[in-house]
Protein backbone atom coordinates (compact mmCIF):
# COMPACT_ATOMS: atom_id res chain seq x y z
CA UNK A 1 0.00 0.00 0.00
CA UNK A 2 1.76 3.70 -0.85
CA UNK A 3 1.82 5.78 1.99
CA UNK A 4 1.98 9.87 2.24
CA UNK A 5 4.31 10.73 4.86
CA UNK A 6 4.02 14.10 5.64
CA UNK A 7 5.87 15.99 8.77
CA UNK A 8 4.00 18.78 10.14
CA UNK A 9 1.98 19.73 13.26
CA UNK A 10 -1.21 18.07 13.67
CA UNK A 11 -3.35 21.83 12.93
CA UNK A 12 -1.41 22.51 9.83
CA UNK A 13 -2.27 19.21 8.58
CA UNK A 14 -6.44 19.24 9.23
CA UNK A 15 -6.37 22.99 8.32
CA UNK A 16 -5.00 21.81 4.78
CA UNK A 17 -5.98 18.30 4.19
CA UNK A 18 -7.94 17.32 1.62
CA UNK A 19 -12.03 16.22 2.64
CA UNK A 20 -11.74 12.83 1.37
CA UNK A 21 -10.99 9.89 4.26
CA UNK A 22 -13.55 7.84 4.97
CA UNK A 23 -11.38 6.74 8.37
CA UNK A 24 -8.90 9.22 10.22
CA UNK A 25 -6.53 7.44 12.99
CA UNK A 26 -5.18 10.39 15.52
CA UNK A 27 -2.43 8.90 17.45
CA UNK A 28 -0.35 11.91 17.27
CA UNK A 29 -0.08 12.76 21.20
CA UNK A 30 2.15 13.76 23.23
CA UNK A 31 3.14 9.93 24.66
CA UNK A 32 5.89 8.07 27.09
CA UNK A 33 7.62 9.11 30.52
CA UNK A 34 10.17 11.10 28.95
CA UNK A 35 7.82 13.31 26.77
CA UNK A 36 5.17 13.53 29.46
CA UNK A 37 7.78 14.94 32.24
CA UNK A 38 9.40 17.27 29.70
CA UNK A 39 6.10 19.27 28.44
CA UNK A 40 4.82 19.54 32.04
CA UNK A 41 2.06 22.50 31.54
CA UNK A 42 1.54 22.45 27.71
CA UNK A 43 0.01 18.82 27.60
CA UNK A 44 -3.49 19.37 28.03
CA UNK A 45 -3.43 22.82 25.82
CA UNK A 46 -1.36 20.47 23.26
CA UNK A 47 -3.88 17.05 23.75
CA UNK A 48 -7.25 19.18 23.52
CA UNK A 49 -6.36 21.45 20.62
CA UNK A 50 -5.09 18.59 18.73
CA UNK A 51 -8.17 16.54 19.13
CA UNK A 52 -10.39 19.50 18.27
CA UNK A 53 -8.43 19.70 14.86
CA UNK A 54 -9.38 16.12 14.50
CA UNK A 55 -12.70 16.52 15.24
CA UNK A 56 -13.25 19.07 12.82
CA UNK A 57 -11.57 17.46 10.00
CA UNK A 58 -13.44 14.42 10.69
CA UNK A 59 -16.80 15.96 10.23
CA UNK A 60 -15.84 17.95 7.19
CA UNK A 61 -14.96 14.51 5.99
CA UNK A 62 -18.03 12.73 7.42
CA UNK A 63 -15.05 10.17 8.19
CA UNK A 64 -15.00 7.73 11.49
CA UNK A 65 -12.65 9.28 13.65
CA UNK A 66 -10.78 6.38 15.43
CA UNK A 67 -9.17 8.30 18.87
CA UNK A 68 -6.50 6.48 20.61
CA UNK A 69 -6.53 7.40 24.37
CA UNK A 70 -4.90 5.74 27.53
CA UNK A 71 -5.54 3.80 30.44
CA UNK A 72 -4.45 6.46 32.64
CA UNK A 73 -7.91 8.08 32.04
CA UNK A 74 -9.08 5.54 34.69
CA UNK A 75 -6.37 7.68 37.32
CA UNK A 76 -5.36 4.48 38.74
CA UNK A 77 -8.28 2.83 39.69
CA UNK A 78 -8.86 1.38 42.52
CA UNK A 79 -7.61 -1.72 44.97
CA UNK A 80 -5.19 -2.56 41.38
CA UNK A 81 -8.23 -2.47 39.51
CA UNK A 82 -9.86 -0.33 36.86
CA UNK A 83 -13.66 -0.77 35.72
CA UNK A 84 -16.12 1.45 33.92
CA UNK A 85 -18.20 1.86 36.65
CA UNK A 86 -15.53 3.11 39.37
CA UNK A 87 -15.96 6.85 39.64
CA UNK A 88 -12.35 8.47 37.59
CA UNK A 89 -10.69 10.27 40.17
CA UNK A 90 -7.74 11.55 39.13
CA UNK A 91 -5.40 11.76 41.88
CA UNK A 92 -3.27 14.93 42.81
CA UNK A 93 -1.12 16.66 43.79
CA UNK A 94 -0.82 18.40 40.24
CA UNK A 95 1.67 16.37 38.29
CA UNK A 96 2.63 15.94 34.64
CA UNK A 97 1.51 12.83 34.69
CA UNK A 98 -2.15 14.24 35.99
CA UNK A 99 -2.66 16.92 33.00
CA UNK A 100 -1.93 14.19 31.05
CA UNK A 101 -4.60 12.03 31.96
CA UNK A 102 -7.31 14.67 32.96
CA UNK A 103 -6.40 15.71 29.18
CA UNK A 104 -6.63 12.76 27.60
CA UNK A 105 -10.12 12.05 29.91
CA UNK A 106 -11.53 15.18 28.66
CA UNK A 107 -10.96 14.44 25.08
CA UNK A 108 -12.83 11.21 25.16
CA UNK A 109 -15.82 12.56 27.35
CA UNK A 110 -15.96 15.38 24.54
CA UNK A 111 -15.83 12.95 21.31
CA UNK A 112 -18.36 10.86 23.21
CA UNK A 113 -20.43 13.70 23.90
CA UNK A 114 -19.84 14.70 20.52
CA UNK A 115 -21.05 11.08 18.45
CA UNK A 116 -24.26 11.10 21.61
CA UNK A 117 -25.21 14.37 19.76
CA UNK A 118 -25.11 12.31 16.08
CA UNK A 119 -22.85 15.70 14.94
CA UNK A 120 -19.14 13.16 14.93
CA UNK A 121 -18.88 9.51 14.44
CA UNK A 122 -15.72 8.76 16.77
CA UNK A 123 -14.80 5.26 18.86
CA UNK A 124 -12.19 5.84 21.55
CA UNK A 125 -9.37 3.38 22.01
CA UNK A 126 -6.92 2.62 24.55
CA UNK A 127 -4.40 0.47 23.76
CA UNK A 128 -2.35 -0.93 27.25
CA UNK A 129 1.40 -1.31 27.51
CA UNK A 130 2.75 -1.68 23.52
CA UNK A 131 5.94 -3.25 22.29
CA UNK A 132 7.55 -4.25 19.21
CA UNK A 133 10.66 -3.88 17.28
CA UNK A 134 12.70 -0.64 17.10
CA UNK A 135 10.64 0.89 19.99
CA UNK A 136 13.08 3.04 22.11
CA UNK A 137 14.15 3.59 25.47
CA UNK A 138 14.21 6.90 24.87
CA UNK A 139 10.89 7.38 25.88
CA UNK A 140 10.90 6.15 29.17
CA UNK A 141 9.14 2.49 28.25
CA UNK A 142 10.19 0.08 30.68
CA UNK A 143 10.77 -3.10 27.77
CA UNK A 144 13.01 -1.29 25.39
CA UNK A 145 14.82 0.23 28.34
CA UNK A 146 15.17 -2.92 30.67
CA UNK A 147 16.75 -4.29 27.18
CA UNK A 148 19.00 -1.88 26.59
CA UNK A 149 20.64 -2.04 30.25
CA UNK A 150 20.87 -5.73 30.07
CA UNK A 151 22.67 -5.36 26.61
CA UNK A 152 25.27 -3.47 28.40
CA UNK A 153 25.56 -5.63 31.51
CA UNK A 154 24.08 -2.72 33.42
CA UNK A 155 21.36 -3.47 36.05
CA UNK A 156 18.35 -3.58 35.45
CA UNK A 157 16.19 -0.32 36.78
CA UNK A 158 13.00 -1.45 38.58
CA UNK A 159 10.88 1.19 40.11
CA UNK A 160 9.21 0.34 43.53
CA UNK A 161 9.16 -2.46 45.03
CA UNK A 162 8.44 -4.07 41.10
CA UNK A 163 5.35 -5.59 41.90
CA UNK A 164 2.98 -3.43 39.59
CA UNK A 165 1.73 -5.78 36.77
CA UNK A 166 1.62 -4.70 33.69
CA UNK A 167 -0.06 -6.58 30.53
CA UNK A 168 2.15 -5.81 27.13
CA UNK A 169 0.70 -6.45 23.76
CA UNK A 170 2.41 -6.57 20.43
CA UNK A 171 2.27 -3.23 18.38
CA UNK A 172 1.00 -5.51 15.32
CA UNK A 173 -1.97 -6.62 17.30
CA UNK A 174 -2.58 -3.19 18.63
CA UNK A 175 -2.84 -1.97 14.82
CA UNK A 176 -5.21 -5.02 13.86
CA UNK A 177 -7.29 -3.94 17.14
CA UNK A 178 -7.41 -0.05 15.84
CA UNK A 179 -8.47 -1.01 12.67
CA UNK A 180 -11.01 -3.92 13.66
CA UNK A 181 -12.59 -1.09 15.76
CA UNK A 182 -12.85 1.31 13.10
CA UNK A 183 -14.21 -0.73 11.26
CA UNK A 184 -17.00 -2.29 13.83
CA UNK A 185 -16.38 -0.07 16.72
CA UNK A 186 -19.82 1.50 18.33
CA UNK A 187 -19.85 5.19 17.89
CA UNK A 188 -19.21 7.11 20.99
CA UNK A 189 -17.70 4.17 22.70
CA UNK A 190 -14.52 3.33 24.32
CA UNK A 191 -12.37 0.07 23.98
CA UNK A 192 -9.51 -0.95 25.90
CA UNK A 193 -6.96 -2.97 23.63
CA UNK A 194 -4.29 -5.10 25.42
CA UNK A 195 -3.56 -8.71 25.77
CA UNK A 196 -4.42 -10.59 28.94
CA UNK A 197 -2.32 -13.80 28.20
CA UNK A 198 1.22 -11.08 28.81
CA UNK A 199 0.14 -10.30 32.61
CA UNK A 200 3.34 -9.88 34.39
CA UNK A 201 5.11 -8.13 37.42
CA UNK A 202 8.08 -5.72 36.51
CA UNK A 203 10.19 -7.61 38.77
CA UNK A 204 9.52 -10.80 36.59
CA UNK A 205 9.71 -8.41 33.44
CA UNK A 206 12.65 -7.59 34.61
CA UNK A 207 13.80 -11.31 35.61
CA UNK A 208 12.16 -12.40 31.86
CA UNK A 209 14.30 -10.51 29.75
CA UNK A 210 17.74 -11.21 31.90
CA UNK A 211 17.19 -14.74 30.96
CA UNK A 212 16.31 -14.39 27.57
CA UNK A 213 19.06 -15.70 25.26
CA UNK A 214 21.43 -12.13 24.04
CA UNK A 215 23.29 -12.55 20.95
CA UNK A 216 25.24 -9.74 21.49
CA UNK A 217 27.07 -7.54 19.09
CA UNK A 218 30.83 -8.60 18.11
CA UNK A 219 32.73 -6.00 19.25
CA UNK A 220 32.02 -6.28 23.27
CA UNK A 221 33.17 -1.93 22.69
CA UNK A 222 30.20 -1.10 20.48
CA UNK A 223 27.33 0.04 21.81
CA UNK A 224 24.35 -1.97 20.27
CA UNK A 225 21.60 -0.14 18.34
CA UNK A 226 18.95 -3.13 18.41
CA UNK A 227 18.44 -5.73 20.35
CA UNK A 228 19.65 -8.86 18.39
CA UNK A 229 18.04 -11.57 20.02
CA UNK A 230 15.72 -14.35 18.10
CA UNK A 231 12.90 -13.11 16.58
CA UNK A 232 9.32 -15.36 17.12
CA UNK A 233 7.04 -14.15 14.09
CA UNK A 234 3.85 -16.29 15.39
CA UNK A 235 1.09 -13.78 17.01
CA UNK A 236 -0.43 -12.81 18.87
CA UNK A 237 2.24 -12.89 21.56
CA UNK A 238 2.59 -15.43 24.65
CA UNK A 239 5.29 -13.24 25.88
CA UNK A 240 5.98 -9.82 26.61
CA UNK A 241 9.27 -9.85 25.17
CA UNK A 242 8.48 -11.58 22.27
CA UNK A 243 8.99 -10.39 19.02
CA UNK A 244 11.54 -7.41 20.45
N1 LIG B 1 9.47 1.04 35.12
C1 LIG B 1 10.58 0.51 35.79
N2 LIG B 1 11.82 0.82 35.31
C2 LIG B 1 12.03 1.59 34.21
C3 LIG B 1 10.88 2.12 33.53
C4 LIG B 1 9.62 1.82 34.02
O1 LIG B 1 10.46 -0.20 36.79
O2 LIG B 1 13.18 1.82 33.83
C5 LIG B 1 8.13 0.69 35.62
C6 LIG B 1 7.21 1.87 35.83
O3 LIG B 1 7.36 2.37 37.15
C7 LIG B 1 5.85 1.26 35.59
C8 LIG B 1 6.11 0.13 34.61
O4 LIG B 1 7.51 -0.10 34.62
O5 LIG B 1 5.34 0.73 36.80
C9 LIG B 1 5.66 0.44 33.19
O6 LIG B 1 6.23 1.68 32.81
P1 LIG B 1 5.98 2.34 31.38
O7 LIG B 1 6.42 3.77 31.49
O8 LIG B 1 6.63 1.52 30.32
O9 LIG B 1 4.41 2.24 31.14
P2 LIG B 1 3.15 2.75 32.04
O10 LIG B 1 3.64 3.20 33.38
O11 LIG B 1 2.55 3.82 31.21
O12 LIG B 1 2.27 1.54 32.15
Amino acid sequence: VPIDLVTCSVEHYCTSAPNDFDVIYHLASIVGPAAVLSRAGRIAESILRDTYHMIRLAQRCRARLVNVSTSEIYGGGSGGYCHEETPRVIRGPASARQEYAAAKLAAEVALENFSRSGRLDAVTVRPFNVSGTRQSGRGGFVLPRFVGQALLELPLTVFGDGRQVRAFTDARDVADGLMLLAERGVAGTAYNVGNPANRITILDLARQVLGFPVRRPPSSTSIPARFTGPITPKRPTSSPTQGV
